[in-house]
């Protein structure tokens, strides 16, 4: 019992949408049926009723002529009568009170299975005789010389036959349209579930060729094509982290792998003539130190990145700080590292500005900018730091002219790993990770990094914070 349950709680949607629509197909057309059939077979009845009644009139008001034309009861005169106007299936017969029949007339009618009865009111009954389905009518008849009453019998079987070819009808225009239905239903349901048969297709097909693959999406448009296209955007957006999930390993295992490339070509030169050389000794140590310190500088890079990458919900509800404050720190600092800079401040910003981001964030981000104008200046040591009010944006331009960045490498020097020349950033110590960490930090918080840049001449980096409201 309970496996069978199970069973039927276990079949697919194709066959529950077949089975239910059958189900309420068959419903509709068995209720419909046997409310048609009831009616039909009581206006059958009623009509059988009713002309059995007008011919009991008709007798009726035969006999009660006679009799007031001739003061008597004539017999003879109503069996004419009564033979004339019987039917075929029907009989009509006189009775006196003692229930004796003074006359019959009949045809194709049973009606010596009909015990003769004397009525004092009128009575219509339904009755069966050998079989057959019949109507009788018995009606009180009296006048001076004559008491007793007519009764008048009617065969329903026609109309009988007719309710029972009706039947059969209906019970084959039923087994049709439950086998109908099942089908209809089948073509429903397969014709429904069309689009959700090619999601799971689709699905099959990523997890074996892989994420490329879509769900195809038809010209109307439903509430499973809103669900296709859900999941298309949603397996974009898994390609998208997925394929940048690769790129940041190539790209970091490409950074990892130089550095240790040379350390190890150090410790083999070491190895071999290192022992005996103390001067190759010195030097490949200092050199692989300075690698070695590059990797840690990578991994913590790295760290931060990771960091900065975190979901920018995690990061709100801060704070408010005055950004002015901690440019002010951070640029005396700065001062007194780089004391051959020249580094000149405009603060156009209103003194009582506040930001919702953390200070040591803020300090991150300057630090990042100043770090690369200081490390790509050479001739001209000077950087301009400007702040400013831009809607509901505070701005922080650093401006330095320094080497500057070539048109072509400007979109992309923001990207993780990018640097403008590789060899020449190598010497500056370079990993190409800071913008990337900048920017990340700043659009966690709602902000924006932009860089202009001259080659040759200067590089402006525009850093927008929102502003508390
Ligand atoms: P890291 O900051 O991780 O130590 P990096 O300075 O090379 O390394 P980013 O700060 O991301 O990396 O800068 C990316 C590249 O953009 C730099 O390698 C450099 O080529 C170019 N760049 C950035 N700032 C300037 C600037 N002020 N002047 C000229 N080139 C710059
Ligand atoms: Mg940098």
């Amino acid at each position: 019992m309970n496996q069978s349950i199970r069973k039927l709680t276990e079949i697919s949607i194709k066959w529950k949408l077949t089975l239910w629509s059958a189900c309420l197909m068959i419903l509709l057309f068995f209720s419909f049926n046997v409310i048609q059939y009831f009616f039909i077979h009581h206006w059958l009845i009623n009509q059988e009723k009713e002309a059995i009644q007008t011919k009991m009139d008709e007798v009726l008001a035969y006999l009660n002529a006679a009799n007031h034309a001739q003061n008597n009861f004539d017999l003879e005169g109503a069996k004419d009568f009564l033979d004339k106007i019987n039917q075929e299936s029907q009989m009509i017969r006189i009775i006196n009170q003692n229930e004796q029949v003074l006359f019959t007339t009949s045809e194709d009618f049973p009606e010596d299975n009909i015990i003769p009865k004397n009525v004092k009111h009128a009575e219509l009954i339904e009755l069966k005789s050998d079989d057959e389905p019949l109507l009788l009518l018995r009606s009180p008849f009296k006048n001076s010389d004559f008491s007793g009453s007519i009764e008048i019998g009617h065969s329903i079987e026609k109309s009988d036959e007719l309710m029972k070819y009706f039947l059969i009808v209906m019970i084959t225009g039923g087994i049709g349209a439950i086998g109908l239905s099942l089908l209809g239903g089948r073509l429903l349901s397969h014709q429904l579930l069309k689009p959700v048969n090619n999601m799971v297709d689709t699905m099959r097909k990523i997890k074996r060729n892989g994420l490329q693959e879509r769900v195809p999406i038809g010209a109307h448009h439903d509430e499973i094509t809103d669900l296709g296209m859900m999941f298309n955007d949603l397996m974009d957006d898994v390609e998208r982290s997925f394929n940048q999930q690769k790129q940041f390993i190539e790209d970091a295992s490409h950074e990892l792998k130089t550095p240790l490339t040379i350390i190890h070509g150090h410790l083999s030169l070491i190895k071999r003539w290192g022992k005996e050389d103390p001067k190759v000794l010195e030097r490949s140590i200092g050199l692989s130190l300075r690698e070695v310190d590059r990797l840690i500088n990578l991994v913590a890079e790295l760290l931060e990145l990771s960091k900065a990458e975190e979901h920018p919900a995690d990061t709100i509800l801060h704070e408010a700080i005055n950004p002015n404050e901690v440019i002010d720190r951070v640029l005396e600092n700065f001062k007194l590292i780089h004391s051959d800079f020249d580094i000149r401040t405009y603060q156009h910003a209103d003194e009582h500005i506040l930001i919702e981001m953390p200070s040591r964030y803020v300090e991150q981000i300057l630090l990042i900018v100043l770090d690369n104008a200081v490390k790509f200046s050479y001739k001209d040591k000077l950087i301009e730091v400007k702040t400013a009010v831009e809607n509901q944006f505070f701005l922080i331009e650093i401006k330095d002219y320094g080497i500057g960045i070539p048109k072509q490498d400007l979109p992309f020097v923001l990207n993780r790993f990018y640097r403008v020349d590789k060899a020449r950033t190598r010497k500056s110590g370079g990993s190409g990770l800071g913008l990337s960490i900048a920017k990340r930090l700043v659009e966690n918080f709602g902000g924006k990094v932009y860089l202009e840049s001259s080659e040759e001449k200067w590089t402006k980096v525009t850093i927008k914070l929102l502003i508390k409201t």
